[in-house]
């Protein structure tokens, strides 16, 4: 496997972090995940504003341009031969020895990157995932794509320990997002997502599917509900990079609609899988 580390494509042996990374220390960083469909990235120029962005947000300088992270990003598909899979990237914000604040002497990020064949999760997509509800203690700028995930960490292992596929986080009342999607529910062929606030991701997937429903002429609005209202949705999904549009069928252990995958659902599916770059066929 190729990795990219510091401007260098190498092997894992090649690739050497600092004890002294404050990625390391403070997961002090901010990162990308991007997905390859038939050996292309897709949706890259959204996946790597929002890493510009993300870095913006903290305070940090990346030492490449978004045109020099695709180019990256498009080298490390070719070097490994990725048809379907994703890219994973990361910036920390360099090495210097622990204080909370930031180095004294400016020091450069730390870029590492990978990229690996994945297949599509088809069975989850096909079948849906059940859901559980887990208190959200994260802080309060969930809009930043940062390498703290301790609070996504233990909330989906929570849920994996009740069987589910993804927690499902409820702040003051009110559905959020998952520990690493966001999630939909439809009532009487009405879309409602959380708004893009401080408190959720806006997720690249998220975005396709508003756009999604708009071709599809399928109502979209962003509006808060509670698990009382989620649970009395007709269907429910999540959607992200690697999940795509994945069903919902229950949450802490109560059917949605008939426990079943939903007709919208579907249809939102079918337009997904359309505009995904497919293999060309010979003639
Ligand atoms: N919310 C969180 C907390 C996430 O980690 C992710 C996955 N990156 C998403 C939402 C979905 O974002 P995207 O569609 O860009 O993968």
């Amino acid at each position: 496997m190729i990795y990219f580390m510091n401007g260098q494509f190498t092997d894992q042996e090649g690739c050497t972090i600092s004890i002294d990374d404050r990625g390391y220390y403070f997961g002090d960083g901010v990162y990308e995940v991007v997905k390859v469909y038939n050996g292309e990235l897709y949706t890259a120029e959204e996946h790597f504003n929002r890493l510009v962005e993300s870095a913006e947000k903290v305070k940090m300088v990346l030492p490449y341009s978004k045109e020099e992270l695709i180019g990256i990003a498009s080298e490390l598909v070719k070097a490994n031969q990725i048809e379907t899979g994703h890219i994973y990237i990361q910036a920390t914000r360099g090495v210097s020895p622990r204080t909370h604040q930031f180095p004294e002497i400016p020091v450069t990020p730390v870029v590492t990157a990978y990229a690996i064949n994945n297949p599509r999760p088809l069975k989850n997509i096909e079948e849906g995932v059940r859901v559980k509800i887990v208190d959200d203690v994260r802080w309060l700028r969930c809009d930043i794509k940062s390498l703290n995930l301790l609070g996504n960490v233990l909330a989906k292992q929570e849920a994996f320990e009740a069987g589910c596929a993804e927690a499902l986080f409820v702040r003051d009342g009110i559905v959020m997002e998952g520990s690493s999607s966001n999630v939909f529910g439809i009532k009487n062929g009405t879309v409602y997502t959380h708004p893009a606030t401080n408190l959720i991701l806006n997720g690249i997937t998220r975005r396709v599917v508003m756009k999604l429903c708009e071709e599809l002429a399928i109502p979209f609005v962003e509006k808060e509900f509670t698990p009382i209202e989620a649970l009395s949705m007709d269907e429910f999904f999540l959607t992200s990079t690697t999940a795509e549009i994945t069903p919902i069928v229950s949450i802490d252990g109560h059917p949605i609609g008939n426990g079943q995958p939903g007709t919208v659902t579907k249809q939102l599916q079918e337009a997904f899988a359309r505009q995904i770059p497919v293999p060309v066929k010979a003639n």
